[in-house]
């Protein structure tokens, strides 16, 4: 199907539907054939997988998901959604559909459920994320440590650029050091505002996250290393040492001076240019 298809497929059924995209919901539907294949096939997906798909809306991504994956399980917020999703679906027994907030749901006990009942080997994330929660959805995945081989994921381009940037360089963000920690990153297609109706206000990207199935960096305490990576970064202009005292990380400024020496860390540097390894030093240091 090219471009043309995709997009009166899409106008048809949001008039059949009735649907008008709700921007709060962060509605911009894919209609670019080339992105979805691009997507489906950058997730590597074969029978023996679980694809967890967040926001599948109209259903655009779901239609090749169902061919390919083992199971497929759609979490979606929005209702009017669900009823499209149950019509289009309806002759599949490969897919289940939930309607809730991606954030609330348990989504590692699905993965858990699966791998015991079915022929399912590998759990993997795809999905076109609605933009205003990309990062808590983001770091949800990862902070709970779901069995997980993967997420390949349509983001804001922005966005893309910090997660995929090293950590200490000038596009890193504190997201950054969380996704280096877990994942390993890569860019794969920028797509343009017309591949979606409507068109969102900002360019887009496709990256896939590889779960690292054992971590580069040893932390004794990963979410207190966080903690200061945030701490350092709400205030990135600062020096390290400024940012971690106003920030009520440690109230003694010799003692901070001290452990950075120690690590061999100029202490007038600032927390944007420390390494993932120099941020876990500082945090087994600082939490003993
Ligand atoms: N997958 C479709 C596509 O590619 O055309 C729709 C993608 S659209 C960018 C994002 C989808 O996420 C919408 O269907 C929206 O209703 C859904 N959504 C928004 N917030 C959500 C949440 N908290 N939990 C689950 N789904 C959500």
């Amino acid at each position: 199907m090219n471009k043309m298809n995709l997009y009166n497929e899409t106008k048809f059924i949001m008039k059949k539907y009735n649907i008008f995209a709700n921007k709060k919901l962060g509605q911009n539907f894919l209609i670019n054939e080339d992105v979805v294949d691009t997507i489906i096939n950058s997730a590597e997906i074969t029978k023996e997988d679980l694809i967890i798909e967040i926001g599948p809306g109209l259903g655009t991504l779901t239609s090749k998901l169902v061919e390919k994956a083992g199971k497929v399980i759609c979490i979606e917020l929005d209702k009017r959604m669900i009823n499209i999703l149950n019509d289009r679906f309806s002759l599949y027994n490969n897919i289940e559909i939930i309607n809730d907030d991606v954030l609330k749901v348990d989504i590692g006990n699905l993965i858990k459920k699966e791998k015991e009942n079915n022929n399912i080997n590998n759990a993997k994330i795809v999905a076109n994320l609605p933009y205003y929660i990309t990062t808590p959805i983001i770091m949800k995945l990862l902070e709970d440590e779901l069995d997980i081989e993967s997420i390949t994921i349509m983001i804001q381009k922005e966005v893309a650029q910090r997660i995929c940037a090293e950590p200490g360089s000038d596009l890193s963000g504190a997201i950054t050091y969380g996704i280096h920690y877990y994942t390993n990153p890569n860019s794969i297609i920028e797509v343009d505002k017309n591949s979606f109706i409507p068109e969102p206000e900002v360019q887009s990207e496709v990256i896939r996250l590889d779960i690292l199935k054992e971590k580069y960096i040893n932390v004794k305490n990963p979410n207190y290393m966080f903690k200061i990576i945030k701490v350092a970064f709400m205030q990135r202009r600062k020096t390290l040492v400024n940012a971690l005292i106003n920030g009520k990380v440690i109230d003694n400024k010799e003692k901070l001076e001290d452990i950075l020496e120690k690590l061999n860390i100029d202490k007038n540097i600032r927390g944007e240019k420390l390494t993932l390894e120099q941020f876990a030093q500082l945090s087994d240091k600082l939490c003993n």
